[in-house]
């Protein structure tokens, strides 16, 4: 028997326009393919266009080039047989959990009877039996939840799209309702024959994935495969989980960092907002025992429960400001890094002086600019002009404001945020 390919997405790009003109490339060049009885992961930073793919995936917007191919048939507008469940759940106040899960039906012109045979089995298999006349503020979020995947199964798709179904939960609730649908899905009681995921948690893509497709940013593409070949049911103790949670940890940054070599380390580089706390946090986290300056990405991240989306901008900031380096899924401090970890405050400052003046092309610059001008101040608009001919609206208020409050702690300029000017004057 062949298998059967579910869903073939080649070659696919989308932009879409900025606001101050041109375009913003979201998605270039991506591939995927969905095979019958495989969870498919799309692993990536927020931002990099995963959502986008799965609403082109659904029909819900067209590519700009490319093709969506959904069982050997071009997706053009939203097709029976693909559901999707979101992080917000998106349920209807007013509706009680059966009406929320019939709703699903109603497009489908299905005879009432069996639309609502059909919802009360979804109903009872996702575990909700006996709430279904509550409404979904008597629920709990996972308990909605639950509801959202009843909404998405009562149509018995072929593909389920997963947008970040978790992440919205706390931990034990995720857990539970991740742990019942690999369960749902190994035991073939779900009506299914293929699932994407899209999440930015490394562990949840190795507990659910058969393989998991590393999206890279700006634009979004995908960057790598890793096939995760361990047996279902997973534990997260497993030395082979543990394994492959390395193995993406390692490529992933490992990418990061060929990403910013490529893109170089001029003025209108994107910086993320990162706070000066979470950068000192991380350097003393690193530096003290057991790690004494060299530690596995993935056991401080635990330590410091964070996850890769909070934990890569901050380490990427460590990277710049050459405080340390990311090799082999490791975070290593600088000479720098360890003396900062080991300095008092004023000294601290002075480091992170340095290393903007040094490292940071757009922190030298605003400096030199100041340094330059008979009253040492320059508003905001000159700076964040130069970035948007390189980058979008959002993307240089976000590269402005990490500049300014990394400038703020080292004392090399200060910046008023009512009269938008920066200054060389301290006004501590
Ligand atoms: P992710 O799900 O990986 O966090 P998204 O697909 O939501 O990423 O967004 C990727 C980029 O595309 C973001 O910069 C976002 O602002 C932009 N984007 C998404 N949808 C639109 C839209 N309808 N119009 C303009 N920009 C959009
Ligand atoms: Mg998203």
């Amino acid at each position: 028997m062949t298998t059967q390919v579910l869903l073939d997405v080649r070659d696919v790009r989308r932009s879409f326009p900025k606001p101050g003109g041109g375009e913003l490339l979201v998605l270039e060049n991506v591939d995927l393919a969905l095979n019958q009885g495989e969870i498919v992961g799309l692993l990536g930073r927020s931002g990099s266009g995963k959502s986008t793919l799965l609403r082109l995936i659904s029909g819900l917007a067209s590519p700009q080039g490319g093709t969506l191919n959904y069982l050997g048939a071009p997706i053009d507008g939203p097709p029976q047989g693909i559901a999707m469940v979101f992080q917000s759940f998106a349920l209807f106040p007013w509706l009680t959990v059966l009406e929320n899960v019939q709703l699903g039906l109603e497009a489908l012109h299905i005879p009432p009877q069996e639309i609502r045979t059909r919802a009360l089995a979804a109903i009872d298999l996702i575990g909700l039996d006996g709430y279904e006349n509550a409404y979904p503020r008597e629920l709990s979020g996972g308990m909605r939840q639950r509801v959202g995947f009843a909404r998405a199964l009562v149509v018995h798709p072929n593909i389920l799209l997963m947008d970040e179904p978790f992440s919205a939960l706390d931990v034990l609730t995720a857990e539970n309702l991740r742990t019942d649908l690999i369960e749902l899905w190994s035991d073939g009681r779900m009506p299914i024959k293929g699932m994407i995921l899209v999440t930015h948690n490394i562990e949840e893509a190795v507990l659910m994935c058969d393989r998991v497709l590393l999206f890279s940013t700006n634009p979004g593409r995908v960057a790598g495969e890793i096939k995760i070949d361990i047996p279902r049911p997973r534990d997260r103790t497993d030395p082979r989980f543990e394994a492959y949670v390395d193995r993406i940890y390692t490529e992933m940054t490992a990418r990061q960092r060929a990403q910013r070599a490529e893109r170089g380390t001029g003025p209108n580089v994107l910086l993320n907002h990162v706070s000066p706390n979470s950068v000192s946090g991380l350097i003393e986290a690193v530096a003290a025992p057991p790690y004494n300056g060299k530690a596995d990405l993935p056991d401080i991240a635990s330590d410091l429960q964070m996850e890769v989306d909070e934990l890569f901008p901050v380490a990427e900031a460590l990277q710049i400001l050459r405080l340390g380096d990311i090799e082999g899924g490791d975070i290593k401090l600088s000479h720098m890094g360890k003396r900062f970890a080991e300095a008092e405050l004023n000294e601290r400052k002075e480091i992170f002086s340095r290393a903007l003046m040094s490292h940071v092309a757009l922190a030298a610059h605003i400096r030199r600019v100041l340094d330059e001008r008979a009253n040492h101040t320059a508003p905001k608009r000159r700076f964040i002009d130069e970035l948007e001919d390189h980058m979008t609206e959002d993307a240089a208020e976000e590269t402005l404001r990490a500049v300014v409050s990394w400038a703020r702690f080292g004392e090399l300029f200060s910046y008023d945020d009512e009269t938008e000017q920066f200054s060389l004057e301290n006004p501590a």
